[in-house]
């Protein structure tokens, strides 16, 4: 395989809507789509095929044993590959880094929420949700809404980079964690010196960025973070162990949303999957499948959401009784409704309770 055809491999598996590429020599490619891994044909790669990709990445296949690198493709597209060995065999994991931001309305998410608070001037949004749940998506999407709309400088705090924004009425300054900058809270605290109207970070980690984003949330920044929780309430109790302070939290706090990914029956063969038993089982069971799905009975996703709005009550609350909160778990609902509409299978709504 010349690296001309595997850059057109790479397009097409990409346009079928996988999110990441796995390549090993003598191993079948697989591809993650709809969250799960699967082969996309027959033919295995052979160790030549992926010195040359190691090559165009300008990774010598000899000496490098795991290695972060950007590349791009002859069709102008950026690809990040992870380039590795597993039991001496040389292999990669692509993924996109995308340049096509689809418009927040595209989503299917409660888009006036979202709105209602990204186009404040200052305090903070916080976003959970695990990896894969689609907010590194929601978040690019609400940016690009205020790059469209706002003259003001944007700076985000990413590991890794999965969307590239041009300027448009906003200036972006986008710093990617090893290749950038060393740590987040190092970045963050020189951004203060940088001029920022808006700060994205990719996730606190430790306490020390939850203070500043804390302390730049309050000083006229509007400030778009992810924590890593289960739900709205666990990401507020993170913050908390990470020692902010609750009273300046509720001071700043504009809103937290949560967002999981449910899996939507392929448009060809959904009706089978319908009629199968597969549909109202409260396990995951394997689903036919077509050729237009990889075999795996979903084409597509779509984000379902819960949020917690910070309002004068809330405010209150979350100085003392956080578990009061008034929390919209407004996911689950959805989520039934799609069953019923027999756009998903039960087990998708079951992912979401269970969680
Ligand atoms: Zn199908």
């Amino acid at each position: 395989m010349t690296l001309d055809e595997l850059e057109s491999a790479i397009n097409e598996w990409l346009s079928q809507g996988a999110t990441d590429i796995f390549l090993s020599e003598d191993q079948r490619t697989r591809v993650r789509i709809n969250g799960e891994v699967v082969p996309v044909n027959d033919s295995t790669m052979s160790r030549q095929d992926l010195i040359r990709l190691w090559e165009a990445c300008e990774i010598d296949p000899a000496s490098a044993n795991e290695i972060d690198s950007r590349y791009q493709m002859k069709n102008g597209g950026y690809i990040r590959a992870n380039l590795y060995r597993a039991m001496g065999n040389l292999s990669a994991a692509i993924r996109p880094i995308k340049a096509i931001i689809p418009p927040l309305d595209s989503l299917g998410l409660p888009t006036d929420l979202i709105r209602h608070w990204i186009h404040r001037r200052s305090g903070l949004i916080l976003v959970t949700g695990t990896t894969g749940s689609g907010k590194s998506t929601t978040l690019a999407s609400a940016l690009e809404e205020l790059n469209e709309s706002r003259q003001s400088h944007i700076i985000t705090l990413e590991d890794p980079i999965e969307y590239l924004f041009q300027n448009k009425k906003s200036f972006f300054s986008q710093r990617e964690l090893n290749s950038d900058t060393a740590k987040f809270s190092t970045a963050l605290r020189a951004s203060l010196r940088q001029n920022p109207d808006v700060i994205m970070i990719g996730e606190i980690r430790d306490e020390e960025t939850a203070q500043i984003a804390v302390r730049a949330a309050m000083t006229g920044h509007l400030v778009i973070t992810t924590v890593h929780a289960n739900n709205p309430i666990g990401s507020l109790k993170r913050l908390l162990n990470l020692n902010v302070d609750a009273t300046l939290l509720s001071d700043c706090l504009l809103g937290v949303f949560s967002q999981r990914l449910v899996r939507l029956y392929c448009e060809k063969c959904g009706s089978q999957s319908v009629m199968s038993a597969a549909h109202t089982s409260k396990a995951q069971a394997t689903l036919k499948g077509c050729d237009h799905c990889f075999n795996t009975g979903f084409q597509s996703r779509k984000p379902v959401m819960s949020h917690i709005l910070i309002d004068t009550s809330n405010k209150r609350l979350l100085e003392g009784a956080i578990s009061d909160l008034d929390f919209q778990d407004s996911m689950t609902d959805e989520a039934q409704t799609l069953h019923q509409q027999n756009r998903i299978p039960l087990s998708e709504v079951i992912k979401l309770e269970s969680l």
